[in-house]
């Protein structure tokens, strides 16, 4: 069984970016993330902590804007309209979810796509689902990069996704379309989801249930993708899968820390220093 080392590759990854950084300050640009973070959150504050550092290990300015959870709409699209126009602000993040008042697909619209490092605006979702993205959605991005940099074909596999979201299921089909593998995309409408499951020679799991995926949903030899971060009763970070059960069988698995997480920062710093090098 092959662990897919997530944080290692990341660490590669981070550091080609550092120089691409350097090169870039040398020529007198200051590569620039602006993160918008409403509300208090504590999965977000600390997503956004953990973003935070890497721009900072990497040489890229981090600008952060933490707002409290009564913030009005227009305040936020003030703040986003202000730095889609700052010409020293290369990338805008505005951490997910927002709180319940606010309407997140009007808040996603307002940022330019130029600036859209998440690619999560429909400027970028459709040039993505036409093959020719501009931005990598990050996570969908991390894992296609940590499957193919350990060797493993995606070519006419066959590749299952539990999840249908916007950020990973959605975005993810269609880099494994560009990828020309057989995709399914499963939810908690599939029925018989242990059948269409155990047909994958790539399985996704992202429902964020805790250790629901057993070695009776996996085919011996599959690789196994977890994306699932939930804590367990001791408070400890556990996967969508279980781990100690489907390792034995399967031919490649993420581990849940170190997996896929590390990829989607890594992917984001990488599309923050794109979209600084492309202005
Ligand atoms: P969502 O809640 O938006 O999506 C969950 C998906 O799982 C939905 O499509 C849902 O189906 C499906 N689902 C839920 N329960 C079942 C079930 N019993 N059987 C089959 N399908 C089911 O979450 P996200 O997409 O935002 O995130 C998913 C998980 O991935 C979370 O644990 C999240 O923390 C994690 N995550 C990790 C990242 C990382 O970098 N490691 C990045 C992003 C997310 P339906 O659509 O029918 O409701």
């Amino acid at each position: 069984m092959m662990l897919l080392d997530g944080k290692k590759l990341a660490q590669e990854i981070k550091n080609e970016l550092r120089e691409r950084v350097t090169r870039m300050a040398e020529t007198g640009i200051e590569t620039c993330l602006a993160v918008v973070l409403v509300g208090d959150n504590p999965a977000s504050h600390t997503y956004v902590n953990m973003k935070e550092k890497d721009c900072h290990e990497l040489g890229i300015k981090s600008l952060r804007y933490d707002l409290p959870s009564d913030t009005d709409e227009a305040t936020l699209l003030g703040l986003i309209d202000q730095l889609n126009s700052d010409n020293g602000v290369h990338g805008i993040l505005v951490q997910l979810p927002l709180p319940r008042h606010l309407d997140e697909q009007k808040v996603i619209r307002a940022i330019a796509p130029a600036k859209d490092v998440d690619c999560f605006t429909p400027v970028n979702v459709g040039l993505l689902a036409t093959g020719k993205p501009v931005f990598a959605p990050c996570t969908p991005a991390g894992i296609v990069r940590l499957i193919k940099a350990n060797g493993l074909d995606i070519a006419g596999k066959n590749v299952v996704i539990v999840n249908r979201s916007n950020i990973v299921g959605k975005p993810l089909m269609h880099l494994m379309l560009m990828e020309n593998a057989t995709v399914t995309i499963a939810h908690s409408r599939t029925v018989d989801l242990k059948e269409v499951c155990s047909k994958a020679d790539i399985l996704v799991a992202a429902v964020g249930r805790r250790e629901m995926f057993d070695e009776t949903y996996v085919k011996p030899g599959a690789v196994v993708i977890d994306v699932g971060v939930n804590r367990n009763e001791e408070g400890k970070l556990v996967g969508d899968v279980c781990f100690d059960k489907v390792a034995p069988i399967a031919s490649a698995i993420t581990p849940c820390v170190g997996g896929v997480g590390p990829m989607t920062r890594a992917i984001l710093m990488e599309n923050t220093v794109r979209a600084a090098e492309d202005k």
